[in-house]
């Protein structure tokens, strides 16, 4: 470890937004200097990174440039540009996780051919090519039922994903390259971080349940641990472990599952980065999942997963009807609620439901961490 505790280790992330921010919160932990590249100067991680290069992550001279100067490269966001990551991996720098797993996880078609493969469970699905493909396929008695379409590439928090409920209303179906999927009759959504290092060594973290706003498309409440049998809780890490040594991940891998009514579990998607739905870890386990990337990032012991507290995280959004320089309300309220945690990402501007920070919120029981996450929900308003 002695190489890499020293101010001229150059971690690179690509970019930086929260996620990014708490990744060089816990590397500055270790004295690790972190270089990012975004299109913001004053991007969530701006303050922290010690110094932000500006160009697009989906821009091929961005990435390269960017990429030479840092000693490993790693990614807060999948769909960055490929060709550029696979020029610096075949220079000899260090890219984690490797561009191969990046390509394939940025195309929502190749990841589900990679479950079918693997005889892994995920929902039934076909690839179309473009949305006149899928609607002859609908007028020709090939496509009965309501299905779920997701664009291949570019799909985020929701965005490129269109539940079609009328097969005679076109409308919604989304142009371009697509798979179209059976809607799963959803019980519950949960996920399952795994960790990875590049000896082998896997760690997961304790299941967590995801609940959505329906009006936000954001995850509304992670509730940590799931509420889900223990053989659920087991075949869940038994995929997310699976996935990754499939794989050969190196660094973190989120697994995105639903449970259906029938109790079965099917694989989503996955991200191979920290996550969303690793947010609770900074102070509900032992290692925080942003520490933990860093281990497997840079090939160290993993880190204990074990759950300190129950927990419960909330996003904190613009609240719907201001858009412009952000205000907080309620945060001294909320922090005067035992066990309540608040993380703000430094952005600027509010607008409806953009993500602006998180809440983590720890108890003794799950029971009083959900009680606690209502309140802090109704006291916080984010406006203008
Ligand atoms: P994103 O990558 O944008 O997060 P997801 O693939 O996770 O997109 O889909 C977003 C949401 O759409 C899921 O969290 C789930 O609620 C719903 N969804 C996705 N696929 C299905 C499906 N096959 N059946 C039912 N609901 C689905």
């Amino acid at each position: 470890m002695e190489k890499f505790v020293n101010s001229d280790f150059k971690l690179g992330i690509i970019t930086g937004g929260q996620l990014g921010k708490m990744l060089i919160q816990e590397a500055s932990k270790w004295d690790l200097t972190s270089y990012v590249l975004d299109t913001a100067e004053d991007c969530p991680a701006g303050k922290l990174a010690s110094k932000v290069f500006i160009g697009d992550y989906k821009d091929y001279d961005a990435v390269y440039n960017f990429g030479k100067q840092v000693d490993i490269l790693t990614f807060e966001i999948e769909h960055v540009n490929i060709q550029a990551v696979k020029q610096l991996k075949a220079e000899g720098h260090k890219i984690i996780p490797d561009p191969d797993i990046l390509e394939l996880i940025q195309d929502k078609g190749l990841q589900k051919e990679f479950y079918q493969n693997h005889n892994l469970p995920t929902s039934p699905f076909q690839l179309y090519e473009s949305k006149e493909k899928i609607i002859e396929a609908i007028d020709s008695g090939k496509i009965t039922q309501a299905f779920v379409q997701k664009s291949r590439k570019g799909g985020y928090d929701g965005r490129g994903v269109a539940v079609i409920s009328d097969l005679n209303n076109h409308e919604e179906i989304l142009n371009g390259p697509s798979l179209v999927e059976e809607k799963v009759d959803i019980d519950k959504e949960i996920a399952v971080i795994v960790a990875r290092n590049q000896q082998g060594q896997v760690k997961c973290y304790p299941v967590v349940e995801m609940t959505f706003d329906p009006k936000a498309n954001l995850v509304d409440k992670l509730i940590c641990p799931a509420q889900i049998s223990q053989e659920q809780t087991n075949q869940a890490i038994v995929l997310a472990t699976k996935i990754a040594e499939l794989l050969d991940m190196q660094g973190l891998l989120a697994v995105e599952i639903f449970v259906d009514k029938k109790g079965q579990l099917q694989i989503n998607e996955v991200a191979p980065r920290p996550h969303n739905s690793g947010h609770h870890t900074i102070e509900s386990v032992v290692t925080s999942q942003f520490e933990q990337h860093l281990r497997a990032v840079l090939n160290l012991p993993l880190g204990s997963t074990e759950l300190k507290l129950p927990s419960v995280m909330i996003n904190i959004v613009g609240n719907p009807g201001y858009t412009g320089p952000v205000k907080y309300q309620g945060l001294e309220e909320c922090l005067a609620i035992d066990g309540v945690k608040i993380h703000l990402y430094g952005k600027k501007i509010t607008k409806p439901y953009r993500k602006m920070g998180h809440s983590t919120i720890l108890a003794k029981s799950l029971e009083q961490a959900l009680t606690n996450s209502e309140k802090v929900k109704n006291l916080i308003k984010v406006i203008s």
